[in-house]
């Protein structure tokens, strides 16, 4: 009898998430001239025939992974799943429109918490003006599984894809970084802590803002609204669900430029950078690799500057570089430091 000649077995996480997507990506060459963007952005952008580009994108919420239902309200779990849908949509500038919902349920759930979950959906469908058309069931052994696919539309001279940016031009964020790692922190102690006696009260006072970002992140689609009025098409733009530093890194190697951030610039809430030295945790390290804020990046000519320079939530964090520049941190203490995504790593 012969040996079984021994199989070759390459780890994921050698790989790492963006390096499986890539290995995805290049053997699939969409075939269809209708399909002007696949795999590589926030979302595909496939050309209908009609005026505008249609935009699709999905994400999946996994139990264990992603949240923890013993801090988790399922109202609140049903209402991101949307949002975090629809922010992919805004990072192309489009505007959301209709969306499926496929489950994957054990019988662990009684009826009444499927119910919460499609009221914190309802939620969503109401604010960000999009309809629900559809969607899958099935059952898991033991955790809930979430996954939105979400359809939107956009100008056909408005889209704005990650690739885009030059030298020169601005950098922005929509809002304040680091908000939802630092609530992330706070509600896992207090879930060590009730376990360790459940007799314990959770201390979130004080933490109601950061807690809400975690638990309750919003789309930016108020600022894709707020962009149009103002006249302004970023010239690059990515939705912050990784962190800054990782989103970032993907708008400059898929645009070829290098970048420059200036720390003092970098936006962070009171309780946020407050919170981040109660846990021994760098500010700027919450801003830069915290993610799931859900706020816009984007890069603006310096010609459009002026008007968006009154719009207080629109920050301008620094510019783009020549690509042999690297991506790079102008520190307090003026010091220059190279960027590095952290992103993260599931395997
Ligand atoms: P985002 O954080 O904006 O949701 P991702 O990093 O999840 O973006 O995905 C980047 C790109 O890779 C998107 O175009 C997405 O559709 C695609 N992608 C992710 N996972 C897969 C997969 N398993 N198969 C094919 N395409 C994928
Ligand atoms: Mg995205």
């Amino acid at each position: 009898m012969q040996k079984k000649t021994e199989q070759q077995r390459t780890e994921l996480k050698d790989l790492g998430e963006f390096g499986l997507i890539h290995r995805i990506q290049q053997q699939f060459t969409p075939k269809h001239p209708e399909s002007i963007l696949g795999i590589g952005d926030d979302a595909a952008v496939i050309d209908t025939g009609a005026d505008t580009y249609t935009l699709m994108s999905t994400d999946m919420l996994v139990e264990g992974i992603h949240f923890d239902l013993s801090y988790v309200p399922l109202k609140h779990l049903g209402y991101k799943a949307v949002a975090v849908n629809v922010s992919d949509i805004a990072a192309m500038n489009g505007t959301p429109k209709q969306f499926t919902v496929s489950l994957g349920l054990s019988n662990r759930f009684p009826l009444e918490a499927i119910d919460e979950l499609y009221a914190g959906i309802k939620h969503a469908c109401d604010n960000y003006n999009i309809d629900l058309v559809g969607g899958d069931t099935t059952s898991t052994r033991t955790g809930l599984v979430i996954s939105i696919t979400a359809i939107g539309e956009v100008a056909k001279d408005q889209i704005v894809y990650r690739k885009g940016c030059k030298e020169n031009e601005l950098i922005c964020v929509s809002g304040d970084l680091g908000g939802a790692y630092m609530g992330l922190q706070v509600l896992e102690r207090e879930k060590q802590v009730f376990m360790a006696n459940p007799d314990m009260q959770p201390e979130l006072d004080g933490k109601d803002y950061i807690v809400r970002r975690q638990l309750k992140p919003e789309a930016r689609t108020d600022m894709i609204y707020e962009l149009r009025e103002l006249g302004v098409v970023p010239t690059s733009m990515i939705d912050i669900s990784d962190g800054l530093a990782s989103e970032l890194m993907h708008l400059c190697s898929q645009s070829e430029v290098g970048a420059i951030l200036y720390e003092e610039h970098l936006p962070i809430a009171k309780v946020t950078y407050d919170t981040s030295v109660e846990f021994n945790i760098d500010p700027t390290t919450s801003v830069l690799n915290g993610g799931e804020d859900y706020e816009l990046l984007f890069t603006i000519k310096q010609e459009d500057y002026d008007k968006i320079k009154q719009n207080a939530e629109i920050i301008e964090i620094g510019y783009v570089l020549p690509k042999d520049k690297g991506v790079v941190l102008k520190t307090k203490g003026e010091q220059i430091v190279p960027i590095t995504a952290q992103g993260w790593k599931h395997f």
